[in-house]
């Protein structure tokens, strides 16, 4: 596959822009080689600049959940931006897109827009600080929840496969309040509460994404909500990449576990810019300009990223079913591989959460994030570049999810698998 233009490219960037990219996971930099600069995507492919088609298992890492250029969302965007594209006040359209989420969650009665995962999180610890009164927090390692300064300690992915766990910039003081338990280990929380008794938050991803596909247990997130309880300490559920895509009613909806706060993003803008986070009335009256905790957003609820997300749920409300038929494809893209590496003597775990999938080259059941980092790392990356090759867009990192898309058809799927029985084979044979 010749790739001579996004080597150019790169090239080019590189000199303008701090490692040629706006967000370092895209720099392929754990897996070698150089990031393809895409051209345009169309329902489950991607395209280059030099001409190359991928099936695309990235999907802008999690939002497009109908694929590149949706029909629906696409024309919902184009109307939108015809009336006006920013105006600092309110719009029907913030509304519309609440009363849907406060529809689809139950823990969830008053929600506000922001324009990132990462503001989205930043200000729901806030608030739990806000309403509490207190000021430390608890995350989980191998957690990602945005690049906020007290959260960004021992994060996943980007931060995990950049081995600075902690960021320089970040001075200690802003994150001593930052408490680290292990994930899907009650005792590690345990601990936690033993060491401070002023814990305003737990935050935690109940779908972990950003270690590889590492989902909690749900007797686990039941003991976390009594131990939170016991201690009047407030539960986030951190779903900016598990909301809508595992499930069409938030991670409570299949744990049984209630959380005090959701925070939401990537699908719920249908590919634009926008976060949310929601709780309960009481809750949510501590924010400004109900109350005290600031917090604000000059295009906060912009009307066009409001029109993407709300077609986007509209649609994906309208035809619930589509989670089940997603994870189907998943299920079977992710067992077809493994069969395919088995055969060549290659140990894979697997796993999937309604349209997001995850696998890594590991003997032992991955648990937390200690586990995911025993995976074979050089055996990803060699699959990787394979895969890509053979015209199969993979997150270019081992701690990332796959995310499918109603455009990732079952011959794709069935391409893909037999795509990665060459891919292993080439591998085992050296
Ligand atoms: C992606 C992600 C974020 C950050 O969202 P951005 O829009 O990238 O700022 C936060 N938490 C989780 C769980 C995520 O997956």
């Amino acid at each position: 596959m010749n790739t001579e233009a996004s080597k150019k490219a790169f090239a080019e960037a590189q000199e303008l822009i701090p490692g040629g990219v706006d967000s370092p996971v895209r720099a392929f930099s754990s897996v070698g080689g150089t990031p393809i600069f895409i051209s345009e995507g169309e329902g489950g492919y991607l395209k280059d600049i030099d001409g190359n088609k991928y099936v695309d298992f990235v999907q802008s890492w999690g939002p497009l959940i109908f694929g590149h250029r949706d029909e629906t969302i696409e024309a919902a965007v184009i109307d939108a931006v015809k009336h006006g594209l920013s105006f600092g006040a309110p719009t029907l359209a913030e509304t519309e897109l609440a009363k849907m989420v406060v529809d689809l969650f139950d823990s969830i009665d008053k929600v506000r827009f922001v324009s990132s995962g990462t503001e989205a999180v930043m200000s729901a610890i806030r608030l739990a600080r806000g309403f509490t009164g207190r000021d430390d927090i608890v995350k989980f390692t191998g957690c990602y929840h945005g690049h906020s300064d007290a959260l960004l300690v021992q994060a996943g992915s980007g931060a995990a496969t950049f081995g600075n766990p902690s960021s320089p910039g970040v001075p200690a003081d802003f994150t001593k309040h930052t408490l680290l338990a292990e994930y899907n280990n009650i005792e590690s929380v345990k601990q936690c509460f033993a060491d401070s008794n002023d814990i305003a938050c737990v935050i935690i991803e109940p779908i972990a994404g950003n270690m590889g596909l590492v989902p909690a247990d749900k007797e686990f997130l039941h003991e976390l909500r009594e131990l939170c309880d016991a201690n009047g300490t407030l539960l986030i559920f951190d779903e900016v990449m598990s909301g809508f895509r595992a499930t069409l009613h938030g991670a409570e909806s299949i744990t049984g576990v209630k959380p005090d706060i959701v925070t939401l993003g990537k699908v719920i803008g249908g590919g634009m810019p926008v976060g949310a986070f929601g709780a309960r009335r009481e809750i949510m009256a501590k924010l400004s300009p109900e109350g005290p905790v600031y917090q604000a957003g000059t295009l906060s609820g912009n009307p066009v990223a409001m029109a993407a997300g709300y077609a986007a749920l509209t649609k994906l409300k309208a035809n619930a079913k589509i989670i089940d038929v997603l994870n189907a494809r998943a299920v079977r893209l992710v067992e077809g591989m493994k069969e395919a590496a088995a055969k060549e003597g290659i140990a894979m775990q697997v796993d999937t959460r309604g349209s997001m999938f995850g696998f890594f080259f590991n003997e032992n059941p991955v648990k937390n994030f200690k586990d995911a980092t025993q995976s074979d790392a050089e055996l990803f990356a060699k699959f990787h570049a394979a895969m890509l090759d053979e015209g199969f867009y993979f997150a270019c990192s081992l701690y990332e999810t796959g995310f499918i898309s109603t455009a990732t058809t079952d011959a794709m799927i069935e391409d893909t698998i037999e795509a990665s029985q060459r891919v292993f084979k080439a591998i085992k044979n050296g």
